[in-house]
Order: structure tokens, then C-alpha cells, then sequence
């Protein structure tokens, strides 16, 4: 399969998926938590967090629910809510400091909301290819290269603004 058709595929299936809102989130349940095995974030009170301590105090109690979180499943599936790319002679030049930009502003995200986090970097015929769990932190990393070293910034949302694709370039 060629790579456009992949993308169209992707294209499709979340147009699918939408209409069932996030089918990611967990469905209701009778739990006092649910913990994610992958990434030990916790959803508890309607909000996903991480919290190491409380993931190993309840674990393996019988009141947790141990589940993929969304996240974890978007990174199984190879399912990314955002991609942003990044090109240009400027970008070959700071390459170094521009991802660690790029992978601070992933932590911090990690940190705030344990859904909203980089999936892979890659490098693809010297352009930088950063995919994230949802497009709000797409949309964060764009603004934060573009602010660090204006350049060219770009958004292309999906129709129902659950996909971003974002363009830098410098
Ligand atoms: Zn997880």
C-alpha cells in the first residue's frame, strides 16, 4: 500500500470514530478508579493524572479497574490526533535545540494531562515528523516553535477538529 492511501485509510477511520465522540475514553464503570497498565495514569473523578504513589497503593486492589488509557491505545493503534511537521534549512541548522523545544513542550503536556503526549519523532527526508495523541498539543507545538523562531506556521484542521495537522518551516 502506497503512503497516501494509508493516509486516506486514517482519514476514514476517524471520521468513523467520531461519531461515537472519544472512543477511546473509558466507558462507564462501577470502579472507584481506573488505572492504565501501560502508563499507570489514573482516571479517577472524571480526569485522567499521574500519580505513582496512589498507582502503586491501588494497583492491586480489587476497587481498581486496570485498563488501556486512551493515550496508551492511540499509541498502539498508531492512531495520532496530530502531526506536526517541521522543515527548512533553518531547522537542519538547530535541529537539536528546536526538538528539545518540541520534547519540552511534550513533557509539560504529559504532565498537565496524561493524554496529551508525543507519540514518536521521526525523521523523514530531512524534515521532522512529531506525532501527538491529540491535537491540542499539535496545535502547542506549532505555537511554541513558531514563537521560539517565528518562521512559517500553518493549520489544517479535519472537519470535525479532532485531527491537526500542523506545518512549520524556516
Ligand atoms: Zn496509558
Amino acid at each position: 500500500m502506497k503512503k497516501k492511501d494509508i493516509q486516506y485509510l486514517k482519514g476514514d477511520k476517524l471520521k468513523h470514530f467520531v461519531k461515537v465522540n472519544d472512543p477511546y475514553m473509558p466507558r462507564g464503570s462501577k470502579h472507584e478508579m481506573s488505572i492504565c497498565k501501560g502508563c499507570h495514569a489514573i482516571y479517577k473523578g472524571r480526569k485522567w493524572f499521574l500519580d505513582e504513589e496512589l498507582y502503586k497503593s491501588n494497583v492491586k486492589k480489587k476497587t481498581a479497574n486496570i485498563v488501556t488509557c486512551p493515550a496508551c491505545l492511540k499509541i498502539r493503534d498508531n492512531f495520532p490526533g496530530g502531526v506536526v511537521t517541521l522543515g527548512g534549512d533553518f531547522l537542519k541548522r538547530h535541529e537539536d535545540e528546536i526538538l528539545n523545544l518540541v520534547r519540552n513542550e511534550g513533557d509539560r503536556s504529559l504532565r498537565d494531562n496524561p493524554l496529551e503526549r508525543i507519540m514518536s519523532i521521526n525523521k523523514i527526508k530531512g524534515r521532522i515528523e512529531v506525532q501527538t495523541t491529540n491535537e491540542k498539543l499539535a496545535q502547542k507545538i506549532g505555537k511554541s516553535v513558531f514563537k521560539a523562531y517565528s518562521g512559517e506556521l500553518e493549520y489544517k484542521w479535519s472537519e470535525d477538529d479532532k485531527f491537526a495537522r500542523v506545518n512549520w518551516s524556516r
